[in-house]
């Protein structure tokens, strides 16, 4: 029943996914002004802690801790916690009161905050969920919002089902405001939708539940298309494709290698082969690609099998600062604006913004400022994947002072005296520019060869 309601919601959007017209923008000619361009917000793990709060017992501030004393809190959070609710709306307030004009925001997942599983339960989930849904709904009622799920948004974590639930319910109704019939519809069936920017119309989000994919996923174990998701996301890419309409693709778990540990995919071998292949097969039209859940902020360029720049990929970097206490490093709150020709939605800029925890705890208020804005710091000419690659190439380059920029900005600025060379900048590079199994392990081999690793 439940697959039957997932194709008949295929039918209903291969229906409706029919040619439109776009909105034609008159030619920028000489002395009429530039056309404007167009921007979107991402924001991505919040991580919101209901628990946190300031008390003398540092191993009482916050459940995410797990009992570890919290190291430094303050109203803005720790970096041993998740989210305090203050923290996630000071970066909505900022979002709000930035000045910067956007015609949607793409928010890519994990709301609840990590602590042991027994300490959640689908209903609190929900009620996280909810609450981050309702804090943006209310801060933004005019904009649209596309959200894509985690793998912390549900519960059991990371056991997303290939069937309707009580979460993909729960998050259907939710976010009915912001989504069509058709997209509510795989929504509540699968956890995943494809929709059309309504001030954008020739430009289709397409927010893929890749959760699926994710290694602790024990439901979709020796799976070959969980929720026939791969089949649906072919499909919506041909239509598109036909339509002449240019696709966002949004999802939490990313694609390619983590470029912190060695030959490790975000989500399952099998299936990143599977995603990488349509990827490339459909990248004539997908404009651009946005991730979350490392909690880093990364880039990523797809390569074709003749090795040309095809796809440019970015991950965003966390809400929340939490680490494991195991962890030497964590990441400052980030969220970031892109910019996008408005004609054809190439991908022009991104501007990262993000709060120096220390500072805004210090000070009792939050700071968030802009970190970088992409072209500027690389002196890089637009985020199309031939520039990206051209930048991943420069910071191969031993001493290169432009890897040294973006493994500071990997951190969101969180310590600028960190250092990544040799087996550590090997895997960050070969991560970049190698998302598929072959040239990933084929660009280690190399990498330690040329630098006697
Ligand atoms: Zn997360
Ligand atoms: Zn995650």
């Amino acid at each position: 029943m439940a697959l039957l309601g997932t194709l008949l919601c295929c039918l209903l959007a291969a229906w409706h996914g029919r040619p439109s017209l776009g909105l034609p923008l008159a030619p920028a000619g000489r002395g009429s002004p530039p056309a404007a361009v167009g921007q979107f917000w991402h924001v991505t793990d919040l991580h919101l802690d209901p628990t946190y709060h300031i008390t003398e017992d540092h191993t009482k501030v916050c459940a995410s801790s797990k009992g570890a004393n919290a190291s430094n809190p303050g109203p803005f959070g720790d970096v041993l916690c998740d989210s305090p609710y203050h923290l996630i709306l000071s970066a909505f307030d900022f979002i709000k009161n930035s000045g910067q004009e956007a015609s949607f925001m793409i928010w890519t997942g994990d709301s609840p905050p990590h602590v042991p599983v027994h300490e959640l339960s689908t209903d609190t989930v929900i009620d996280v969920i909810a609450n981050m849904t309702a804090t943006i709904q209310s801060l933004f009622p005019n904009l649209q919002v596309f959200p894509a799920l985690g793998n912390h948004d549900y519960w059991p974590q990371d056991q997303l089902p290939v069937v309707t639930s009580k979460v993909y319910n729960a998050v259907a109704n939710l976010w009915k405001p912001w989504l069509d019939e058709e997209a509510v519809c795989t929504l509540r069936e699968g956890g995943f939708y494809s929709q059309k920017v309504s001030t954008n119309l020739n430009l289709r989000i397409i927010s893929l539940n890749t959760n699926l994919y994710y290694g602790p996923d024990l439901v979709t174990l020796n799976m070959t298309d969980p929720a026939n998701q791969l089949k649906w996301l072919e499909n919506t890419l041909n239509i598109s494709q036909q339509n002449k309409e240019k696709v966002y693709i949004i999802a939490h778990v990313p694609v390619g290698y983590l470029p912190f540990s060695r030959s490790i995919t975000a989500m399952r071998e099998y299936y990143n082969e599977k995603l990488i292949e349509i990827f490339r097969k459909y990248s004539n039209i997908i404009a651009g690609q946005f991730y979350g859940h490392t909690h880093r902020d990364s880039i990523m360029v797809l390569l074709d099998k003749k090795g040309s720049p095809v796809s440019s990929l970015f991950v965003a970097p966390a809400v929340t600062p939490g680490r494991n206490v195991l962890e030497k490093l964590t990441n400052n709150p980030g969220v970031r604006l892109f910019q996008y020709e408005p004609r054809d939605y190439k991908l022009l800029d991104m501007l990262q913004y993000f709060l120096n925890l220390t500072d805004a705890n210090r000070r009792g208020e939050s700071n968030w400022k802009l970190e970088y804005k992409l072209t500027q710091i690389y002196n890089v000419e637009d985020l199309q994947p031939k520039s990206l690659y051209g930048l991943a190439k420069q910071f191969t380059v031993i001493d290169s002072k432009q890897f040294m920029k973006y493994y500071n900005y990997f951190f969101v600025s969180y310590d600028s005296s960190v250092l990544c060379v040799g087996r550590c900048k090997a895997l960050q590079i070969c991560a970049i520019m190698n998302l598929d199994y072959i040239s990933y392990t084929d660009c280690l081999k190399q990498y330690y060869r040329k630098h006697s690793l």
